[in-house]
């Protein structure tokens, strides 16, 4: 056990209060604490979950001052907060993931520097600076790159996809259109598939991996995510090490996602990091013994892991503004797939590629699981 764990009937404040914020907010409130967020969105998803709503943006450093000035706890559920708005908090209560984690990870330059140094395998890039430096990238790569801006940028925003087929002038343009900022390009990779790794870190230093998700996307978005992967032990065996590795290296107080790349040639890259719950473990509130969420409260609070024990397959699947724009979804049709249930996140205005809610499914196999919610899915 460690020195001073946060127990429930404490408050836990989250820096963001979307969908993640939200989720997090539910596990903290079913085992008995209070919960405070800020995000610059009066109505943000966690709202109507938590005890305290404080309003500002990601650079608010008196707002994030004035939530953590109540709370036990302070973590995070979004990674664009500024280092300013982490100081604030550090004032008041402890900030788990810490500062000097962000500052890496919020920069996609600083955080494959961090990779690459620390002997961790990842896919051939360049930094850029210029429109000139993009000329020489594209040119070293065949014309065949991802190009992502070093801050912001999420479900593939803040990214050009280049190919041989792209117009010459979208070449040129390509920097330009990033808003002439620091970028990495990345050499287009062939994939057999992505997986990701959750791993959770205590600030006592118990690390635990999730097994494996293996994350289908579409257009640079996930449309599916499953649990657990379908892969040789082997490879789960470096997966797991890998992220494992990178949770102490790094001193992660709370959880870490790892995405990564397998390629046809049955290379295992490193794809980008995340220090908060992620996308492709919405799963684990179905699969796991201990949900990604609940993981992330105990985690942050100091208390014991959770086992990550699979207790049946289960796989999610995004449910995008898109679908509303065609009309109010006919979740009674999804929900009649046997397995399937319903996570909206209480947003309010649907937009293309916004991410309203996500369905789930379990099933016998991880295939099955996968059938299921996308046949529910198709029913919408
Ligand atoms: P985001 O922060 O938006 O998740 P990612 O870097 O993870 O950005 O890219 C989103 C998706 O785009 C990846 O999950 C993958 O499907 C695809 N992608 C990104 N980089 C590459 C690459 N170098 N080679 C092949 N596919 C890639
Ligand atoms: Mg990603």
């Amino acid at each position: 056990m460690s020195a001073d764990p946060i127990l429930p009937g404490s408050t836990i404040g989250i820096l963001g209060g979307g969908q993640l914020g939200r989720m997090t907010a539910m596990a903290a409130r079913s085992m008995g604490y209070r919960i405070q967020v800020m995000d610059p969105d009066p109505s943000c998803p966690a709202r109507f979950v938590v005890d305290a709503c404080f309003e500002g943006g990601w650079d608010d450093a008196k707002a994030a001052g004035q939530m953590a000035r109540g709370c036990d706890v302070v973590t995070l559920e979004i990674e664009q907060v500024s280092l300013a708005c982490l100081d604030a908090v550090a004032k008041h209560a402890p900030m788990r993931p810490g500062k000097q984690l962000l500052g890496i990870i919020q920069d996609r330059i600083a955080q494959k520097k961090w990779l690459k140094d620390h002997g961790l395998p990842v896919g051939e890039y360049r930094e850029i600076y210029s429109a000139d430096d993009l000329e020489q990238a594209l040119s070293d790569f065949g014309n065949d790159c991802f190009v992502k801006s070093a801050r912001g940028g999420y479900d593939g925003r803040s990214q050009v996809r280049v190919t041989p087929e792209t117009a010459a002038e979208e070449k040129r343009g390509a920097w330009a259109s990033l808003g002439s900022t620091p970028c990495v390009a990345e050499k287009g990779l062939a994939l057999e598939r992505e997986i990701s790794v959750m791993v959770a870190r205590s600030p006592s230093g118990e690390t635990v991996c999730f097994p494996s998700a293996t994350n289908h996307h579409e257009h640079q978005i996930l449309v599916w995510s499953v649990l657990p992967s379908h892969i040789s032990a082997e490879l789960e065996a470096m997966a797991q090490k890998i992220a494992g590795d990178i949770a102490q290296a790094i001193e992660v107080e709370g959880l870490l996602a790892v995405e990564m790349f397998v390629t046809r040639s049955g290379e295992l890259l490193v794809n980008e990091l995340a220090p908060r719950p992620h996308n492709s473990y919405h799963a684990s509130e179905q699969a796991c013994a201990t949900s990604q969420f609940e993981q992330h409260v105990r985690a942050v609070c100091d208390l014991p892991l959770g086992s990550v024990e699979i207790l049946r397959p289960a796989a999610i699947a995004n449910l995008l503004g898109d679908v509303w724009l065609k009309g109010e979804p006919r979740f009674d049709r999804a929900l009649a797939v046997p397995g399937v249930a319903l996570h909206l996140y209480e947003k309010h205005t649907p937009r293309k590629g916004r991410k309203m809610g996500h369905l789930s499914a379990i099933g016998e196999t991880p295939e099955e699981a996968v059938a299921r919610v996308m046949d529910a899915s198709s029913r919408l």
